[in-house]
């Protein structure tokens, strides 16, 4: 009787350790880096990166379990690493349903991975059927991050919010605002963007892996172009000074809204099929239609973005992307946490910059690279 109380004690220990292990061990599969490098660059590239002013538009790490605040060997962004990394935005993208067997040519939603991730690291019952309460759950995940983090991180809103940090911005201090992958979220209700609003939401794609209410995907099943809910979204987001994010929209889609859109968007996080030919990239007439709207165009650091695996891939995307359109529109979108390997983590910017000087971009062309397109972006579109 003794003995079998002990094997159950064992047991349901062992279960329970299984269960808080599991998330560190699912995100270490998913969210690698190529090699973990020393970071260390030339020191014309140390200089000039110590004087930048990094925004990076696409992170996904509030839907792992990490406190980022605290510096992890897994994953690729927490606020130690952003410091290192001399990031001063950085965007938190909520990821709310993902299809199990993801791919970029063709994904229907009938499953969804996220219920688990959700279930298995303990966000409250109210999330684990609703994207909408997901994106807020990271929200507030992200609004407890700043609180406790003794001003090195602050979440900006407004264009006002976004000035007075710039100015004030002391060392190691970063600004985060918040989007969501997909209009998943809303659930297929346009009411629902004053709650995501008044989150802190500003900015959000119509579609992620699968085609939504609102519009089709690059990787959906029909990837078709805005609906008729998708055309009223597209004046809703702006007449509320939120931010179209293009990354995975289907070519109808992007066709759909650059034509109407009367302010300028971005595309968050992508490739360039000019270095890279794949669904999942953009074509030169897409990086002229988003730069026409007055866009940027956030450059990845993944495989299947840059057909590489290193900082050289993506400084050859950004040539690219600059050959096509200007370097006025081209950005960084890294898609850390994003369930992908990229060269380095959050404290490895330094080697991009390096990267993008080897390429022949000259110091004021990296400038406005590695974060000052971004920062006018914004300033012309937030409230
Ligand atoms: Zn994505």
């Amino acid at each position: 009787m003794k003995r079998l109380r002990w094997v159950l004690i064992i047991l349901l220990l062992a279960i329970a350790g299984a269960w808080l292990a599991l998330p560190g061990i699912v995100e270490s599969r998913f969210n690698r880096v190529v090699q973990a490098l020393p970071n260390h660059v030339s020191a014309q590239a140390e200089e000039l990166h110590s004087k930048l002013i990094v925004a990076d538009l696409h992170g996904d790490s509030l839907l792992w379990g990490r406190n980022l605040l605290r510096r992890s060997s897994r994953g690729h962004i927490d606020l130690p690493r952003l410091a290192e990394g001399n990031v001063a935005i950085q965007a938190f993208t909520v990821v709310t349903t993902s299809p199990r067997g993801l791919n970029i040519y063709k994904n229907s939603d009938s499953s969804d991975l996220v219920r688990y991730i959700a279930i298995f690291e303990g966000w409250p019952p109210r999330t684990w059927s609703s994207p909408k309460q997901r994106a807020l759950y990271q929200a507030a995940r992200l609004a407890s991050f700043a609180a406790r983090s003794r001003g090195r991180l602050v979440i900006i809103r407004s264009r006002a919010e976004l000035q007075q940090f710039l100015t004030s911005r002391g060392n190691h201090e970063v600004a985060g605002f918040l989007g969501t992958e997909g209009a998943q979220p809303l659930e297929g209700d346009l009411r629902n963007l004053d709650d995501l609003y008044a989150a802190g939401f500003r900015m959000m794609a119509p579609t992620h892996f699968t085609d939504t209410a609102i519009a089709g995907a690059a990787a959906g099943v029909n990837k078709g172009g805005l609906t008729d809910l998708g055309r009223q979204w597209v004046r809703a987001m702006e007449s509320r000074h939120m931010i179209i994010d293009l990354a995975h929209a289907s070519p109808a889609t992007l066709r759909d809204v650059t034509t109407m859109a009367a302010r300028p968007l971005l595309v968050s996080h992508t490739g360039v099929k000019g270095t890279c030919d794949n669904p999942r990239n953009l074509s030169d007439d897409e990086l002229r239609a988003v730069a026409r709207a007055g866009g940027v165009i956030g450059i990845g650091l993944w495989e299947t973005a840059t057909c590489g695996r290193d900082a050289a891939a993506t400084a050859r995307a950004i040539r690219y992307a600059a050959k096509i359109v200007g370097v006025d529109h081209v950005a960084l979108g890294s898609d850390f946490d994003g369930s992908v390997t990229t060269p380095f983590d959050a404290a490895g910017w330094p080697l991009l910059t390096e990267a993008l000087l080897k390429e022949g971009f000259t110091e004021d062309e990296v400038r406005k690279v590695m974060g000052e397109n971004t920062v006018r972006m914004l300033l012309e579109t937030l409230p």
